[in-house]
């Protein structure tokens, strides 16, 4: 499958949708997700085109991999999760159909603010 260029985070990369930005480097964008699905939801971004992680993991650079996990620590961080600035969080990447991944642009979400409960439904 080959990376869809109209996804909406390739768009909010070009800048040509808003996004409620919280952190970007030169590998990572992070923004709040449109639709929160607990007290902080965060989505941080590689900002070279990868469609999942198994994409990413066959094709980044290891500068751009290094680059996408410091941003996830980075951004949790800035946000008073970490385990140095708060109580914790979780970071999840939906993969593909089975994975119930919805827009083609691999991405991080992380979850905290709260206890994030069960890990699967
Ligand atoms: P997925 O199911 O692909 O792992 O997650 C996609 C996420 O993107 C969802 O949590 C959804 O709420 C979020 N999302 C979809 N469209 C937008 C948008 O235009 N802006 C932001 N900030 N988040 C979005």
């Amino acid at each position: 499958m080959a990376y869809d260029e109209n996804n909406i985070f390739a768009k909010i990369l070009k800048g040509e949708i808003p996004c409620n930005k919280i952190y970007e480097d030169e590998y990572v964008l992070s923004f709040h997700d449109i639709n929160p699905q607990k007290k902080i939801h965060a989505l941080v971004i590689p900002k070279g085109k990868y469609i999942d992680l198994d994409d990413f993991s066959e094709n980044a650079s290891n500068n751009e991999i290094v680059g996408l996990i410091k941003g996830i620590h980075i951004v949790a961080k800035k946000l008073g999760m970490s385990v140095n600035t708060g109580k914790g969080y979780r970071a999840l990447a939906n993969i593909n159909e089975y994975g119930g991944q919805e827009v083609p642009h691999l991405h991080f979400h992380l979850f905290g603010g709260e206890r994030v409960g069960k890990m699967v439904e």
